[in-house]
């Protein structure tokens, strides 16, 4: 059916005189049609990806592509008057994630899908989100962020299970959302919600009642953990996703023929971190409910359930009291004090015990239980094995394997780079497109300087597209001529957005003393902080203070500005990374698992800043030196310097005059007169006095790397032979490679 047809039938109208809105309401239902006629159940066995996150960004476009009628709706829109990219301006994005770990899962459906495998993404369906950002007097405030209209990609299911918490029961209802794999099959996201969920609990602000389990229990992904009715809403947000999650794998394995003592033939569950990892526990209450015995409702799900770990951050690694448990889901309790027991019976190494201090380490139970442990970038992996984890890996070591992240092209090329994938497409054919490793054939376009004029002119268009974006829906004032230089993740400490601002307060004093940059520079910001992550978002008021001063400054701002994007998410990911130059990558090396942000800008032609953290590693590896900008100390040293716990950031203050004169500045009058002395102070004192993330030792490397980086961008043609050259190494990185990993050696489906 054309668009043309369905509006017919719908609106009794033509294209040209329907409004945007109901054009896209249209495309909605079209699609959703579509879709579901290619689900599919086939294959014996299934995989339930369970995760706390789903970062899928808008679908329409995403979706019209896999469906390959992308360019057709394109046509017919344009020849009525219309424009598809005002189309996709009517959808709002669905707030189903925070950051990386819920992009990666996203990812990881589609490429699912595309690879034509039975395996569907499990998690909850949140109403507002995590939050949206905005900025008032250069601080971070939280608002809800509702993304649900009454018709949406959601489609509401009959499946609903009771879900037993401690005192009290809450029904669940299961939403599906359909995921088009390009050119093959349609797999779902499951995500359950409560029956009794009332969002008219929340008012402006993101405080609600946090005792109100049955009503509240769907309402935001990761409430504010700063207190203790926080910590225990989440614990009841995990249970209720991994039980309904298990029933879903047990009632779809059964009705396929499984008699459940041959589970591990009909599913295999993935852990996305350590959110779901009650579903151990909760899958062997339910076989033993259904009449199988404890040792081997162990052993079924012991070879049905496998673990990722994303990140060596203490914080991250969830620790849960056993009070929390008793409380919100007793019935688990016996279950895990019986698999502590088990594992203190065999192991003498009372590291790895499941419970100690009072407390329930979920990923020891992971590394347990499961049959596979996996790290997402080389250098994470080895450091699981041979640091952090190496207890487990002493014990297991056949279990630990890695699987290096991965992003779909589709939505990370196609979707949001039409101009460079028609590029690609004119100079190696479309094979790329489902064999990302043709890519590589773009290295015979080296010396071709029509191809390398015709990059940078690509570069240049979607450096106009992002202006021109961001003055009409921000109201930021870009000069396209200038080197965009971008850093967007989410604000933490480890990603170090406060190393790339004391650079600009350094570059600010070198303008102000007369020493002009060749070329005018734009630094770019998106990061949202956790809402009770006090120096996170300290850092985003000293970004915003800059910004503010910088931007009005005459003598400066011919050369350097700086801007923040309000509420970054994938829709302004999907902006600004085509029109990058400079890729900022700066963890503190070891910090960063992988990175996945990474590996977009290099797919979209942008060169790599980066310290040799996560797959920044990689990424050297394939291009070489001569096209990436590394620096800064290696993973080695850091790790050793805080196994001596020796590190003094005051002693790199005291000695680097330039790095002393930026931290000062933090708390100079003239930041001090546009932010708040008890924020900026606060920062200045952490970043002397602690400085944990140790970014003083790397501040000189950088900003002599960073420098280098600008000269050579001078010098246009070599500049543009490096960026073809990371296009075409960036095959690796697609998350097509990244699952076909996962099912050869993991989940094995058939
Ligand atoms: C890719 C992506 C991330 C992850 O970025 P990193 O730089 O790997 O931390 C976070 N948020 C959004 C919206 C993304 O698209």
């Amino acid at each position: 059916m054309t668009l043309a047809q369905a509006i017919e039938n719908k609106y009794h109208r033509g294209i040209a005189e329907c409004s945007n809105e109901e054009i896209y309401y249209c495309l909605l239902e079209m699609t959703k049609k579509m879709a579901e006629d290619k689900i599919s159940n086939d294959g014996k066995k299934k995989l339930y990806y369970i995760s706390a996150e789903f970062l899928i960004g808008k679908l329409l476009s995403n979706n019209l592509i896999n469906l390959g009628i992308y360019e057709d709706i394109k046509k017919e829109l344009a020849d009525n008057g219309k424009a598809i990219g005002d189309i996709e301006e009517i959808e709002l994005e669905p707030s189903l994630g925070n950051g990386g770990l819920g992009r990666l899962a996203a990812c990881f459906m589609d490429s699912v899908a595309t690879l034509g495998l039975n395996g569907d993404g499990v998690g909850l369906n949140y109403h507002y989100g995590l939050f949206k950002q905005v900025f008032d007097h250069n601080l971070q405030k939280e608002t809800p962020n509702p993304w649900i209209t009454d018709e949406s990609w959601l489609t509401k299911s009959d499946i609903s299970y009771t879900v037993q918490f401690g005192g009290f029961n809450v029904q669940s209802r299961l939403y599906d959302i359909d995921v088009v794999g390009y050119n093959n099959r349609t797999n779902r996201l499951r995500l359950f919600d409560i029956e009794s969920v009332d969002e008219s609990i929340v008012g402006d602000t993101i405080d609600f009642d946090k005792d109100q389990i049955a009503k509240n229990l769907t309402l935001f992904l990761y409430p504010d953990d700063s207190d203790e009715k926080g910590r225990l809403l989440r614990v009841y947000q995990q249970y209720f996703m991994v039980s309904n999650a298990a029933r879903l794998v047990l009632d779809e394995c059964v009705a396929k023929g499984s008699n459940l003592h041959d589970l591990a033939d009909y599913a295999a569950i993935q852990i996305n971190d350590t959110h779901p990892s009650m579903v151990i526990p909760e899958l062997i209450r339910l076989l033993q409910e259904r009449g199988i015995v404890m040792d081997e409702a162990i052993e079924i799900v012991s070879k049905v359930c496998a673990y990722t770990n994303h990140t060596i951050l203490a914080e991250a690694l969830e620790k849960w009291p056993i009070y929390f448990l008793e409380k919100a889901v007793p019935q688990l309790m016996p279950i895990i004090r019986e698999l502590d027991n088990r594992v203190r019976q065999k192991v003498s190494d009372e590291s790895t015990y499941i419970i100690k201090d009072g407390l329930v380490h979920m990923a020891h139970m992971d590394i347990h239980y499961g049959y596979s442990v996996n790290g997402v970038a080389y250098l994470h992996t080895e450091i699981l094995k041979n640091t952090e984890l190496n207890n487990f890996y002493k014990l297991y070591p056949e279990r630990f394997n890695n699987k290096t992240n991965g992003i779909t092209f589709r939505r990370w090329l196609m979707a949001c780079n039409p101009e460079l994938s028609a590029m690609i497409t004119d100079l190696i054919g479309d094979g790329w497109k489902k064999d990302a490793n043709e890519l590589e054939k773009l290295a015979n376009f080296m010396d071709d300087d029509a191809v390398l004029d015709r990059l940078l002119a690509v570069k240049s268009g979607k450096k106009a597209d992002l202006k021109n974006y961001l003055k009409a829906t921000q109201g930021m004032d870009i000069d396209d001529n200038s080197i965009y230089d971008i850093q967007i993740k989410r604000l933490h400490e480890y990603k170090r957005q406060q190393m790339n601002a004391l650079y600009i307060i350094h570059k600010y004093f070198e303008i102000k003393e007369g020493k002009k940059p060749a070329r005018p520079i734009t630094l770019f910001f998106g990061a949202k902080a956790a809402p009770a992550y006090v120096i996170a978002k300290d850092i985003i008021h000293l970004i915003l203070c800059l910004q503010q001063i910088i931007n009005n400054d005459p003598e400066v701002s011919p050369y350097l500005k700086v801007f923040m994007v309000e509420n970054y998410n994938v829709t302004l990911a999907e902006k600004l990374i085509p029109a990058c130059d400079i890729s900022e990558q700066i963890s503190l090396a070891s910090k960063e698992a992988s990175g996945t942000g990474n590996m977009k800008f290099m797919l979209n032609g942008a060169l790599t800043l980066g310290t040799m953290d996560g797959a920044n590693v990689e990424i050297a590896e394939l291009v070489g030196e001569d096209n990436i900008y590394t620096f800064g100390e290696s993973s080695e040293t850091v790790i050793a310097r805080y196994e001596r716990g020796d590190y003094c950031s005051k002693d790199y203050y005291e000695k680097d005059a330039a790095l002393k004169k930026a931290v000062d500045f933090i708390v100079s009058d003239q930041v001090m007169a546009v932010g708040c002395r008890e924020n900026l102070e606060r920062l200045y004192n952490e970043l002397l006095n602690k400085d944990w993330f140790m970014t003083f030792p790397d501040f000189e490397s950088y900003v002599a790397t960073k420098e280098r980086a600008y000269a050579d961008y001078e010098d246009r043609k070599t500049w543009a032979k490096k960026v073809l050259l990371n296009i075409s190494k960036a095959g690796f990185f697609s998350s097509d490679r990244t699952i076909a990993q996962y099912n050869d050696e993991i989940w094995k489906l058939n």
